[in-house]
């Protein structure tokens, strides 16, 4: 028999150490004991090239008089085109046709964030920056993020990153809670935590309520002090978690931002059905180890 009455409504659950709520996405995180049963971390595949690099030879095209390149039978129009990195308009659109969609490609083949330079990597996160800000002023959600291996839909070994609008109207949280006050809260309870990692020109720290495992935000004034320390951080990472796979966030209002959020466990239906996430590496386990971790590539002559 369907029920006619309302059920008495849930009483609000209550930040507490065990359950947090991240003040910059609405989203809610469970900290289990991990003392006795930790869990598996994933790590990073990288999809089969199947032939030729796509973006390899895309990066090789000249540039014709329009300011588009030629992929065989199809022209793209660039959307940026720099020394280290270029920008592609309308390329993998997920939504519908009046939708946006912008690719940035590294020119050099590599296939993670931090095997960039930092130079090379401040001019791929200024094009992203760029774009998702001229995307804004269009549409009323955009995003801009990196998919690094194939775990979390990195599709080509190539590195790329998207910038994607829609005004598809959707009533999640994230986009109305990220404001100066709630990065305020965001970091002074990182502080009172402990989860600094680095204080210089960038501020880099574990969020106390992640909304992922083993999440690392870096505050930044400028773009290109964001690409020094998001360099470090990612290497620093990849001396404590291996090679893992990760999605970085950039936002740059109210203020410039990274997310880094590495994805590293099968908790797979407990954060979509649950409205939860499970985190299984404790921010201060990691904050701990990222202090005292290196933050460049091992030396290979070693
Ligand atoms: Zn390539």
């Amino acid at each position: 028999m369907v029920p006619t009455a309302s059920p008495d409504p849930l009483p609000e659950p209550s930040p507490s150490p065990a359950l947090r709520r991240d003040p910059l996405t609405g989203c809610w995180s469970y900290h289990p004991d991990l003392t006795h049963k930790p869990f598996t971390l994933a790590r990073r595949h990288l999809p089969e090239p199947g032939g030729p690099c796509a973006f390899c030879t895309l990066a090789a095209e000249p540039v014709e008089a329009n300011g588009s390149i030629r992929n065989g039978e199809q022209i793209s129009p660039l959307a940026a085109n720099g020394e280290h990195a270029f920008a592609l308009e309308n390329r993998w659109r997920p939504f519908e046709p009046t939708s946006g969609a912008q690719l940035v490609i590294a020119r050099r083949h590599v296939t993670a964030l931090e095997d960039l330079t930092v130079p090379e990597l401040a001019e791929f996160l200024t094009f992203l920056v760029r774009l998702g800000a001229r995307q804004g002023r269009r549409f009323p959600r955009t995003l801009c993020f990196v998919n690094i291996g194939l775990e979390v839909n990195g599709t080509q070994p190539h590195l790329h990153g998207q910038v994607v609008s829609t005004d598809l109207a959707v009533d999640a949280p994230w986009t109305a809670t990220f404001t100066l006050e709630s990065l305020d809260q965001d970091v002074l309870q990182a502080r009172e935590a402990g989860l600094v990692v680095e204080e210089a020109a960038a501020l880099t720290y574990c969020p106390w309520a992640p909304t992922a495992s083993g999440e690392v935000r870096i505050l930044a004034p400028e773009i290109p002090t964001l690409a020094r320390a998001l360099h470090g951080t990612l290497w620093r990472l990849r001396a404590v978690l291996g090679e893992f796979p990760y999605n970085l966030l950039v936002r740059d209002a109210p203020s410039l931002l990274a997310q880094v959020v590495p994805r590293l466990s099968a908790v797979g239906v407990l954060p979509d059905y649950f409205g939860l996430t499970v985190v299984t590496l404790p921010p201060d386990h990691i904050a701990r180890d990222l202090r005292l971790a290196h933050d460049s590539p091992p030396d290979p002559t070693r």
